[in-house]
């Protein structure tokens, strides 16, 4: 129970590495805020969480996170119902991609950096001020990309928007700690969820072998990482960028 008595707000926990979360923060004692610009999802997942044995830890929002007006309601959504907000994981996130020269900017641009890019630095700055407002501290935990510290075929703008949230974490870090805020970022690999569960056997086998297990990560090895940084456990990390991609990073080429 280490995220006894915690309130949490996690953008896209209506799927994947955001679902798990939800679901391992409840477990660790949180109450949760699922927001997602999915709502029917996210009120299921809310019921079915609920319904097991967690009444009163999880609720659901409808956000879109590249409009700050949705995000600053969804901090007080969660205020309104749980109380305040100590942790929020800024987690929403789409993929996609045409090599460069094919772009057209409305189809290959706008759309990521709006949700990739906007949609975290629009959760840092709402639940900065709910920080300050508060005068309790918190923790902002924002997904990046292994994508966000390398370039990468058909990444072009999820490279770039990945890489502004490491540099948000870092400056969230700095301008917030005199209200004794902290701010990581983390970059997962290849993960089995939606994004990558869309592929076939054969691109998700190469996925896996890019990984130095040779498998994909599962979301809730994520989740695990994201529930010890949100907690007091984690209270000497602050700015940086912790890596869990199994090895991707510093793994170049498998020969057998
Ligand atoms: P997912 O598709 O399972 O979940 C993403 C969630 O975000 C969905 O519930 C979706 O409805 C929600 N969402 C999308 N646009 C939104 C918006 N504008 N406002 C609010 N919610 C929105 O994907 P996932 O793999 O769990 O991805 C979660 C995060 O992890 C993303 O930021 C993604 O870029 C990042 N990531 C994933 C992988 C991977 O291998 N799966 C690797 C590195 C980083």
């Amino acid at each position: 129970m280490r995220l006894q008595g915690k309130v949490a707000l996690i953008t896209g926990g209506a799927s994947g590495i955001g679902l798990a979360t939800v679901r391992k923060f409840v477990r660790e004692g949180a109450k949760v805020m699922i927001a997602d610009i999915n709502l029917e999802q996210a009120e299921a997942a809310a019921a079915e969480i609920a319904g097991e044995g967690h009444e009163g830890s999880v609720a659901a929002v409808g956000v879109n996170v590249s409009v700050y007006a949705e995000v600053e309601a969804a901090v007080a959504r969660t205020v309104e119902i749980f109380g305040s907000l100590d942790v929020i994981f800024n987690n929403a996130g789409i993929a996609g991609g045409r090599p460069l020269l094919e772009h057209d900017p409305a189809v290959d641009y706008e759309p990521i950096i709006r949700v990739d890019q906007d949609g975290v630095y629009y959760g840092i700055l709402a639940a900065g001020r709910q920080f300050k407002q508060q005068g309790t501290g918190g923790v902002i935990i924002s997904t990046s990309s292994i994508y966000g510290e390398q370039a990468a075929e058909l990444s072009f703008t999820y490279s770039a928007a990945k890489a502004a949230v490491i540099s948000f974490t870092r400056s969230a870090a700095y301008e917030l700690a005199e209200y004794g805020v902290r701010a990581v970022a983390i970059t997962p690999g290849r993960v089995g969820t939606p994004i990558i569960n869309q592929f076939s056997e054969e691109l998700k086998a190469t996925f896996a072998a890019e990984q130095l297990r040779n498998k994909l990560t599962r979301p809730e090895e994520i989740a695990d990482v994201v529930a010890f940084l949100a907690s007091d456990e984690a209270n000497a990390i602050n700015g940086t960028v912790v890596s869990v991609d199994d090895g991707y990073s510093v793994f170049k080429q498998r020969l057998d």
